[in-house]
């Protein structure tokens, strides 16, 4: 689980909807394309962000036959008028369906909703049920506003009555603009975003409200896990601030959602397994970023875990939480 794709080709939005920075693409070079936000040049990216088959053989060499995809976040459009996310996420998640048609043993897809819209984002992310799609990715904020937002609940209501499970992704990083430099934003913004993400959905009750609800947190739930201790202190002298609206501690829900395994580190891979339990760290890449695990589960098989961990993260893990079976694949 937990890689990203793009259609090869789609609509200039700033164009059909007369204003905004949308996303278009430049194939401006063989095997390349400019992702271009506006004006301004936001990433190149490669032919294997689009290329189904591409992907498939580059996979084939880490024994990996299966991807759970979802776009890029920068897609999200969280921040246009609703009606013009919703085209753009019908676009993106009518692709991913066509993907997993195509594909069916190779590819399974997540939506987008247009989560700044309650109403439009449950239209949506039951249209994506219907279509075929296990679930949606969203940002760990709604331009900026954290998850624990009441607007929110109804949109995560229905996704547990569905049975459409969620993937969080940081994004829109707290700080960005102060820390520019080192590639911050990345490597310090993201792991904290994914930890807003969680406290606000614990803090706020939504884990505790909505039980068959399946989260899954990018890059082994950010930073969360390694701050368990410090949030649960928080919780215990200062109720107050933190026990507001849930009265149970947070450590209560490890083992209650799922998390990727992009750690990059065996050390902090066994951590996370003791923390949440082999049966809910599912393997991820972030394919095809550079930031990702390219070398597909390698440092998993070197780790020296049992064949039922290494087996849990390779497909048991992903498998429960997209509520699918093995045979699926076969
Ligand atoms: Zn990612």
């Amino acid at each position: 689980m937990h890689t990203h794709i793009l259609p090869a080709k789609f609509p200039r939005w700033a164009e059909v909807f007369g204003y905004g920075d949308f996303i278009h693409l430049e194939h401006h070079r063989k095997g390349f394309a400019r992702m271009m936000q506006g004006d301004r040049f936001f990433r190149e990216i490669a032919s294997n962000c689009w290329d189904a088959q591409e992907r498939i053989d580059e996979y084939a060499k880490f024994q990996t036959q299966v991807q759970v995809v979802c776009t890029i976040p920068v897609m999200f459009s969280y921040w246009a008028k609703p009606a013009d996310a919703l085209a753009v996420s019908e676009f993106l998640n009518d692709d991913l369906a066509e993907l997993q048609v195509k594909y069916p043993k190779n590819y399974v897809g997540l939506g987008t909703v247009p989560m700044q819209d309650t109403d439009l984002a449950i239209q949506e992310l039951r249209r994506c049920k219907e279509i075929g799609l296990k679930g949606i990715q969203i940002g760990s904020n709604i331009n900026n506003k954290n998850l624990s937002e009441p607007e929110f609940f109804p949109i995560f209501e229905a996704a547990e009555e569905l049975g459409m499970c969620i993937m969080i992704h940081p994004w829109n990083m707290m700080g960005k603009k102060d820390m520019e430099k080192y590639w911050l934003p990345w490597l310090v913004g993201m792991p904290a975003e994914t930890s807003r993400a969680i406290c606000s959905l614990i803090f706020s009750g939504v884990l505790e409200r909505l039980p068959n609800l399946r989260f899954n947190f990018s890059h082994a739930s950010g930073s969360f896990l390694a701050t368990i201790g410090r949030v649960e202190h928080g919780y215990n002298c200062r109720p107050d601030l933190v026990a507001i609206d849930n009265p149970i501690n947070p450590r209560e829900y490890l083992g209650k959602f799922w998390v990727d395994s992009i750690t990059h580190d065996d050390k902090m891979l066994k951590y996370v397994l003791d923390m949440v339990g082999s049966e809910k760290v599912s393997l991820g890449t972030d394919y095809p970023f550079p930031l990702g695990d390219l070398e597909i589960g390698k440092f998993i098989t070197e780790a020296g875990l049992s064949d039922q961990v290494v087996d849990d993260i390779f497909c048991n893990s992903a498998l429960s939480w997209l509520d699918m079976k093995k045979e699926d694949f076969l």
